[in-house]
């Protein structure tokens, strides 16, 4: 995500939670999961209805009982325990005042039973006919119901656009503990989920434009509606945004089709620019982007940006400068997140720092787009310096350790300073220690050995260490000690 920096008032509850060890990224699956989705959206009554048929693919050492899938839809319900925004930002995202979704299980098929559990209803457990062992597979069915908020956010109808991130049931990933079952912290992504293959069939009323994170296989009308096939592979989501009024500019980049949708006025050249340079700037320093799209989506959103496997949500009301800021931002989420994934629950930092500094290594390189890096470098010190003073006055001692769980930030404020702005000078600190030769050749292999894999932070640190000793200085920011 690319968040709004707003100053916030500090001191919000404080919720704790157990970091789970993931499994780290050295085994190579000989398989993958399947998700093949049918799923119809009504714009009537605002819901999606939806099929998942869902073959599980044990990667995992263990004899797998049960499957847990996250309900993320279920945030956006009345009664929900974690809300989906942050009351200071509420009135932002609910444009026409408050307004429910959720996320209803009709029927699980193939399965001993089921249930919808977790601590706010944001788990779907489903107790499997027979153990799964290694290597082998199972089969479940998901009859389900969407019903989408009006809201700008990445769940919801918005003013111009449908915007359908987790949109269905998605399995969780698979720790050393068993399942990860995160509730949807509002700070943050709270997602965590593997690599799986797509095959997903959207059914719209006539007239409606989807962009999404998969290509086109077939499109086929019926009366009112119009059903299009896509497929994705490796990819650990699948998002897509609907609208009636989209306009689309398609380039082609390095074999990759990038299309940018948006309503309203034309995006300017610098925008469609931004979209495509950024892709290849990042393919050609960190290695390959893996997926044949990207959609690259103008939508309203409560915050800049927000980043889907081979496609990102754009803030539509954001201005040139901002704009083309933060796709570049969410185009580096395609390597730090959607192909080489982490623990966003507990480990934002890791593919938040390391976007905002690839976002950076990008301008630095295009400077055309007025942004350079030792502004940049100047705006993160002067920012995390001031969060520092703000919460040494307001707690006594500010808690600057960044592997923290979503729940454990009091504040945007906080999150932002400590993943974003921190991650940002700890690669920067991590550069200058070591050189550009070896730290962009650290990245490459970080990259390289961790796509399609969710990447532990010794994982990164021993990648950087590799190629210079630098696991003192990446600990003594990741815990907190160094001094800024
Ligand atoms: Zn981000």
């Amino acid at each position: 995500m690319k968040k709004t920096l707003i100053i916030l008032a500090a001191a919000t509850a404080a919720f704790t939670a157990a970091t789970a060890t993931l499994t780290a990224c050295k085994k190579d699956a000989q398989g993958t999961s399947k998700y093949v989705i049918s799923a119809t959206y009504d714009e009537k009554e605002n819901c999606l209805n939806g099929v998942v048929d869902f073959t599980f693919y044990n990667s995992t050492d263990n004899e797998i009982s049960d499957l847990q899938f996250n309900l993320w839809g279920n945030a956006f319900r009345k009664d929900a325990k974690y809300k989906p925004v942050s009351d200071s930002l509420a009135a932002k995202a609910y444009y026409a005042g408050r307004s429910y979704g959720g996320e209803s299980v009709e029927k699980v098929e193939g399965c001993a039973s089921w249930e919808v559990g977790g601590e706010d209803a944001n788990i779907l457990n489903v107790v499997l006919n027979s153990p799964v062992y290694p290597d082998q597979t199972a089969k479940v069915s998901i009859t389900y119901t969407l019903d989408l908020a009006k809201i700008n956010h990445r769940t919801g109808v918005t003013t111009d656009t449908v915007n359908l991130g987790n949109f269905y049931p998605v399995l969780c990933a698979y720790s050393q503990e068993g399942f990860i079952n995160a509730p949807y912290y509002c700070n943050g992504d709270p997602f965590v989920s593997e690599c799986a293959d797509y095959d997903v069939s959207l059914t719209l009323p006539q007239g409606y434009t989807a962009a999404t994170s998969g290509k086109q296989l077939s499109c086929s009308e019926a009366g009112e509606v119009v059903t299009t096939r896509y497929e994705l592979k490796k990819a650990r989501d699948f998002a897509a945004v609907l609208s009636k009024n989209f306009k689309t500019v398609t380039r082609n980049v390095s074999g990759c089709e990038v299309t940018v949708y948006y309503c309203g006025n034309d995006r300017t050249t610098r925008e469609i620019d931004a979209a495509c340079e950024s892709l290849e700037y990042y393919s050609k320093t960190f290695g390959s982007y893996a997926y044949p799209t990207l959609s690259v989506v103008f939508t309203p959103l409560y915050v800049s940006g927000m980043e889907y496997p081979a496609l990102t949500m754009i803030n539509s009301a954001l201005e040139e400068a901002d704009s083309t800021y933060t796709i570049a931002h969410e185009n580096a989420h395609q390597w730090w997140y959607a192909m080489v994934g982490n623990d966003q629950v507990n480990c934002a930092w890791q593919d938040e720092g390391l976007a905002e500094y690839s976002t950076i290594c990008f301008f630095e390189n295009h400077p055309a787009y007025g942004y350079t890096r030792t502004q940049a470098l100047g705006t993160a010190v002067k920012s995390y310096r001031a969060y520092y003073s703000v919460y040494n006055q307001i707690f006594g001692k500010a808690d600057t350790s960044m592997s923290r769980n979503l729940g454990a930030f009091d504040s945007e404020y906080e999150y932002v300073n400590v993943a974003y702005n921190k991650g940002l000078l700890m690669f920067e600190a991590a550069r200058t220690a070591m050189g550009d030769k070896k730290f962009f050749a650290a990245a490459r292999s970080y990259f390289e050995d961790c796509r399609f894999k969710i990447a532990s932070p010794d994982d990164l640190i021993s990648h950087f260490s590799a190629k210079h000793d630098l696991e003192g200085l990446l600990n003594s920011y990741i815990d907190g000690k160094v001094v800024i």
